[in-house]
């Protein structure tokens, strides 16, 4: 899948960048940021302490790029968590009905991110009712259910968190392939959200998952806003649904919601930490995270949806304002329909006027002073996750700005673009 390749090379030349680059460079924002962050605060910036150079983040939630900061209402909830010891199990529970009863579903899990909760709702499907199994997967499948059932467009770079329970793909394309598909051996049917492509709708795929009484998941991690989809795909039938807990709900990076059906959770809980000799074990989340992920979903129920998607379009908007003038540059705001459903600004420019590729420009504002990360959209010769793409496009996401960052995006970029204007 083109997508899928955009990210491996994105992934590839970040983590080189990243790694090549040993400079205490910071100023503007970012120098303030952390120096009202240590304000008060007993401690040692150990980013500086380590050379690791923070950025401001003009690419949005990416995983590689340690996807979002957390609000300081979740920060502050983390450091008074981190205080004092508790029951693990207990507090699993506990926050698991917490966040039920506020995300309208039967039950829930805080989970090591979205792709254990992947991992944790397939191995509760396959062992279901047979605890032994719990043991054994995914080398010893004996008696147990096997097939999960998935459109060939869905087939994407988190498979493997399900093939970690001993599970092979059906795949099918037209709703009819999908109703033959169902056989002795089927367990559980899935679902990407934010699939480009798939002739069968969610709706379909729940109604004939359910009349042969198999469970169907849904992988919507990157695609909180609208915040409203935290209970759409649970009332839409999904038996069981994850999001990334890093994304766009601004919990800590290694947390994740696994959502549904109370049977189907409680086999997940089974599966995971701190139950040791299981599938899930490594997957441990933290009391600090637990906390952080309850913490940052209260505070994303209290805001107004509107005024944030607002808000990131005054962003963009005032990064276009920042870029009149310079020859051949177009600007226009788009939003994804639905893995990461917020305006970014799409830069075009031609490139007989302004000489430089995309990917140099991601390059030049990677090194600049201060450091400063691009979707990585942009110069990709594919389209990426509903963003337009090509190789002088620039695509800035502007959701994870902190304040004031967006003017200095805005002056960087212009820099870039005006000298490449004048060679
Ligand atoms: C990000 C993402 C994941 C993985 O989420 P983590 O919380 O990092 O584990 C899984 N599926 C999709 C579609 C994603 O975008």
């Amino acid at each position: 899948m083109s997508k899928a390749m955009t990210r491996r090379k994105f992934f590839g030349t970040t983590g080189q960048a990243l790694a090549a680059s040993g400079t205490t460079v910071c100023s503007g924002s970012i120098l303030e940021a952390r120096a009202a962050t240590r304000g008060g605060a007993k401690g040692v910036d150990y980013y500086e302490k380590l050379g690791v150079t923070p950025f401001i983040n003009a690419a949005g939630t990416y995983t590689v790029l340690s996807a979002s900061t957390m609000p300081e209402e979740v920060q502050a909830a983390i450091s008074i968590a981190s205080k004092h010891p508790v029951q693990l199990e207990e507090l699993l529970r506990a926050s698991g009905e917490y966040l039920a009863k506020r995300l309208q579903c039967e039950a829930a899990l805080v989970t090591a991110g979205a792709a254990s909760a992947l991992t944790l709702g397939t191995a509760a499907c396959v062992t279901l009712g047979n605890e032994k199994a719990m043991v054994g997967i995914p080398l010893d499948m004996t008696g147990l259910k096997n097939e999960v059932i998935v459109q060939k467009a869905h087939r994407y770079e988190y498979d493997h968190a399900l093939r970690n329970c001993g599970i092979r793909y059906a795949e099918v394309e037209t709703l009819e392939e999908y109703e033959a598909a169902f056989n002795e051996r089927t367990v559980m049917t899935h679902f990407f959200n934010a699939a480009d492509e798939g002739k069968i709708s969610r709706e379909e795929w729940v109604r004939v998952a359910h009349q042969h009484g198999i469970p169907c998941f849904n992988d919507a991690a990157a695609d909180i806003p609208p915040i409203a989809n935290l209970w759409n795909y649970t009332k839409m039938g999904f038996d069981l649904v994850t999001f990334s807990g890093g994304k766009g709900i601004r919990g800590p990076q290694c947390t994740g919601l696994l959502l549904g059906r109370k049977d189907l959770i409680e086999a997940a809980v089974k599966n995971n930490s701190p139950n040791s000799n299981t599938v899930g074990r490594g997957m441990k989340v933290a009391k600090e995270e637990i906390i952080g992920l309850v913490a940052a979903v209260d505070w994303l129920l209290a805001q107004d949806e509107d005024a944030m998607q607002k808000e990131f379009e005054r962003r963009a908007k005032r990064i276009a304002e920042g870029l009149k003038g310079l020859p051949t540059v177009e600007t226009r705001i788009s939003v994804p329909l639905v893995a990461n459903h917020v305006p970014h600004l799409v830069i075009t420019y031609d490139p007989n006027r302004i000489k430089l590729t995309g990917k140099e420009v991601l390059e030049k504002m990677r090194q600049g002073k201060p450091r400063i990360e691009l979707n990585p959209a942009t110069g990709a010769n594919t389209a990426s996750k509903g963003l337009e793409s090509g190789a002088h496009t620039i695509v800035v996401g502007v959701w994870m700005l902190q304040p004031g960052e967006d003017g200095v995006v805005a002056r960087r970029l212009r820099e870039v673009l005006e000298e490449a204007a004048r060679a």
